[in-house]
């Protein structure tokens, strides 16, 4: 491939827009091969970009997290309630399982949320 500013053998290509960069190319200092400052500007911003919703989906799994616990306490306090002002075994159950299962589904997105962090 041939650089198109400096007719001469490029070195590599621009990881943002895939122009070809060779060796007499300003190159903005950074990991990645960039053309020009545009470029390598626009990379860090798309990366800034990736960043902040990598993090929002970890904030998202936390919430997700605490709702479950939140079913879990209402769930446990149905059951609780039941037993002692309905007198029905089956509901008593049917809200301790139910908050059994949400627990366990709010300790799941928990360790999904400390494996994204
Ligand atoms: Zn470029
Ligand atoms: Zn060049």
């Amino acid at each position: 491939m041939i650089c198109p500013t400096h007719n001469s053998e490029a070195v590599g290509i621009c990881s943002y827009c895939g122009r070809a960069v060779c060796a007499q190319c300003p190159k903005p200092s950074g990991p990645r091969l960039v053309c020009s400052d545009t470029c390598a500007a626009a990379l860090a911003q798309a990366d800034k970009a990736m960043e902040t919703i990598l993090q929002k989906s970890v904030q998202n799994t936390r919430a997700s997290a605490f709702y479950y616990f939140l079913c879990a306490a209402g769930c446990a306090a149905g059951a609780v309630g039941a037993n002692f002002y309905f007198h029905v075994p089956f509901l008593t159950w049917f809200m301790g399982g139910c908050s059994v299962l949400f627990a366990i589904a709010g300790f799941w997105y928990l360790r999904i949320a400390r494996k994204q962090s």
